[in-house]
């Protein structure tokens, strides 16, 4: 059991907090405040404790000096000032004299934030390749290491694992251990019937979730442009649609050793090409997809026989949309999913995949889950069943 927040003395404690402050900017506004939100309780309780609240985050990729003006963190450290109705003294260094003069002379219960840890990127690389002697200075600049940063858990960089391999204490605080246990609770111990969903975009970006849900799970509904080479692998027609040639041979392996467990779409809406159009539906024969179009979405007959799997569900997690959801005629599968998530009342369900919350975001469906995780990533590697290394870092309890 890895150590947490609640196992730490805070007070007067210089506490390193790693968030997750990676904020979708637009023409210089912050577009969603999730993940400033998430991470108040973390920083909260820093502070509430008498700790010394020293926050930092990375934002975006930072490839050449000109990156830089567009990723500062100094507009999170305005919102987070608000969030918070109190003072976040922000310094736009990584590192250096000011930093530390200003961590000095911090009083129990300040808020520092400092500036964007992958700047540190332009001196080789050092946030992102772990340079040793970044997160020895990291660490050296506080007592005690909180990391909750679940987005970037799955990269060992010097802002987690650097500082965690450096520091006395280690812990993870509250988003991170809601996270961990919200999947842990899905793959080690769900409530059957457990309904995998998996859609996206390839096999191959997804094969490692695939095999480890179908063994965990009791049944797999596969959609998206993967279902296509396990439709292929049937005999199907599949017209133009998205296709691993490479991946058909696996596909029926797949089949032929889940095959009470592997439950695929039965009908299609197809385009003629890779744009938003009109839906075309084979209505002569559904599961034969029309040579010269492709699937970009499931139809009617396949979201029926998808909730009725889902219909007695006591778990259910759901990785990849179920069409190509950036195409607003295309949306159709992803949103009759995720309506019957929400109403099943007594189900544990959880959400994760950058596309798929996104997906099922700005279709208004958060609230159909009971947890929504904030890792892309990160929650992929972690339902693959990898030890995630900016996890696996933190200290035992
Ligand atoms: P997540 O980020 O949730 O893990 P993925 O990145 O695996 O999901 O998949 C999302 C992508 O899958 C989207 O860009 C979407 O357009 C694509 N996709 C979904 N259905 C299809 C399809 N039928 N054909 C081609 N691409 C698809
Ligand atoms: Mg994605």
């Amino acid at each position: 059991m890895k150590k947490t927040i609640d196992d730490l003395q805070l007070n007067g404690k210089k506490v390193l907090i790693r968030v997750d402050f990676n904020v979708p900017i637009k023409n210089g506004k912050i577009t969603s405040l999730k993940r400033i939100i998430s991470s108040l309780p973390t920083i909260k309780k820093v502070i509430n404790e008498g700790g010394k609240a020293i926050v930092f985050s990375h934002l975006g990729r930072i490839k050449e000096e000109a990156d830089k003006e567009k990723k500062s963190l100094e507009i999170v450290a305005i919102e987070l000032s608000k969030q918070l109705n109190q003072e976040v003294i922000f310094i736009n260094e990584t590192r250096g004299k000011k930093l530390e003069k200003a961590i000095d002379k911090m009083k129990n219960g300040q808020i520092l934030l400092f500036e964007n840890t992958r700047f540190e990127d332009l001196n080789d690389k050092a946030e992102s390749k772990n340079n040793p002697e970044l997160g020895k200075y990291w660490a050296s600049l506080g007592d005690v290491f909180i990391n909750d940063a679940f987005g970037t858990a799955h990269r060992a960089h010097a802002s987690n694992v650097g500082i965690a391999s450096n520091i006395k204490e280690s812990a993870m605080g509250y988003l991170l251990e809601k996270e961990v246990s919200a999947l842990s609770k899905v793959l080690d111990k769900p409530e059957r019937p457990f309904v995998a969903i998996i859609g996206g975009a390839k096999i191959s970006d997804k094969i490692g979730v695939v095999s480890s849900l179908l063994e965990k799970a009791d049944k797999v509904i596969i959609g998206g442009g993967m279902a296509y080479t396990f439709n292929k692998a049937l005999g199907f027609n599949i017209g133009n649609s998205l296709v691993e040639e490479d991946k058909i041979d696996l596909a029926k392996e797949y089949l032929e050793k889940y095959k009470d467990k592997i439950v695929l779409p039965v009908d299609h809406a197809t385009g003629k090409s890779f744009e938003d159009q009109e839906r075309i539906v084979n209505k002569n024969n559904p599961l034969q997809i029309l040579d010269g179009t492709m699937g970009l979405d499931i139809d009617k007959y396949s979201i029926e026989l998808f909730k009725k799997e889902l219909e007695n569900a006591k778990t259910v997690l759901w990785n990849g949309p179920m069409g190509v959801t950036e195409f607003s005629n295309f949306k159709y599968g992803t949103e009759e999913v995720a309506k019957a998530i929400y109403k099943l009342s007594d189900a544990y369900s959880v959400i994760g995949g950058g596309d798929s919350v996104a997906a099922v975001e700005s279709l208004g469906f958060e609230q159909a889950f009971s947890h929504v995780s904030t890792g892309g990533g990160a929650s992929i590697e972690f339902l693959e069943g990898k030890e995630l290394p900016g996890i696996k870092s933190i200290q035992d309890k």
